[in-house]
């Protein structure tokens, strides 16, 4: 299908700075040259450590932080050449849901007006209208009409994260990117939060960018994934293809952390030394090499390219 984001060598650094006058001593390079394309209706995983720049790839892709370098197309229109007027009618068509919808919503506002307050903000329907739209998207969500009423405090950790997808898709988006979505939810209810956003795109069409720690919640809902190191992709595959033939030393440790449902089959456990690097002092060549058990001096010295291994999957290893 048709391409709906593309990404090209999108950089976002922050500056480091120091003293009173601010001094600029540096760069973090939180996001350090993505390519990537996701098709309508599809859901592209993005998987890494806390600190690999994940959640900066999902608000540059939105424009909701300044990029340094690179370009976002999305529907054709390149995102950061748009005026802020531009860009704000463009705001309905892609939407992000958080780890913690509740940063955002005020305690003393009852969640039918949370919910609704997008739709008037855009000018997207009437006041008399808003009620009914909401509890369609209250019940899409697997809320009872009941709850429009009530407060923030008066939810679980469950209903919370219903409550953050309604008001997600109260402009029916075609995009949403999804941060950590379940990673704040119990085991179980995970489950049942990645069902409701699989089964939203099954009636309602939407393209997912899924942003976790945890390969096996992208599992399930993903048809492409991107593994992220270091504010660089190291690989990136159709889903299946991707745990079958996992290509990249990194990807291979964060696999075989997986657990495997049949009890007698076996994998190898491969663990990786140390605690991913600070994207302000990322190492020389592999950035990986510095926790990777097949490092050669090779890898200290030269970066591996991004390349195409084989229908349409990609890795950067020297070792490849
Ligand atoms: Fe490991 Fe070298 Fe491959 Fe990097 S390039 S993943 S250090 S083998
Ligand atoms: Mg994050």
């Amino acid at each position: 299908s048709e391409a709906l984001v593309q990404v090209k060598g999108l950089k976002t650094y922050f500056p480091i700075t120091q003293g009173l006058w601010g001094r600029k001593v540096g760069d973090v390079k939180a996001v350090d040259g993505i390519d990537l394309t996701i098709r309508r209706g599809e859901t592209f995983g993005l998987v890494g450590e806390s600190g690999s720049g994940k959640s900066t790839i999902g608000r540059t892709i939105l424009r909701l932080g300044e990029k340094t370098d690179g370009e976002v197309r999305f529907d054709g229109i390149d995102l950061y050449s748009l005026s802020r007027n531009e860009l704000r009618s463009m705001r309905p068509r892609m939407q992000m849901v958080f780890q913690d919808p509740f940063g955002s919503l005020n305690p003393r506002i009852r969640i039918g007006d949370a919910i609704g307050e997008a739709l008037l903000d855009h000018g997207l329907a009437s006041k008399a209208e808003i009620r009914e739209k909401v509890l369609e998207v209250l019940n899409l969500c697997g809320l009872a009409s009941y709850h429009i009423d009530r407060y923030p405090h008066e939810f679980s950790g469950g209903q919370r994260q219903r409550i953050g997808i309604a008001r997600a898709i109260i402009l029916n988006p075609e995009f949403i990117v999804a941060d950590e979505p379940v990673s704040a939810l119990d085991v179980s209810i995970q489950a049942q939060i990645i069902n409701l956003l699989s089964d939203l795109q099954g009636s309602r069409g939407y393209t997912y960018l899924l942003i976790s720690h945890d390969l096996s919640v992208v599992e399930h809902l993903c048809t492409t994934i991107g593994v992220l190191y270091l504010g660089s992709l190291v690989e990136l595959a159709p889903r299946d293809e991707l745990f079958s033939h996992p290509q990249h030393p990194y990807t291979k440790a964060l696999l075989s952390a997986v657990p495997i449902p049949d009890p007698t089959a076996v994998r190898e456990r491969i663990v990786l030394k140390g605690d991913i690097p600070s994207p302000a002092h990322p190492p020389s060549g592999c950035k990986f090499h510095t926790r990777c058990p097949w490092a050669e001096a090779v890898c200290r010295e030269q970066k591996p390219m991004f390349r195409d291994v084989g229908g349409g999957h990609y890795a950067a290893c020297h070792l490849i």
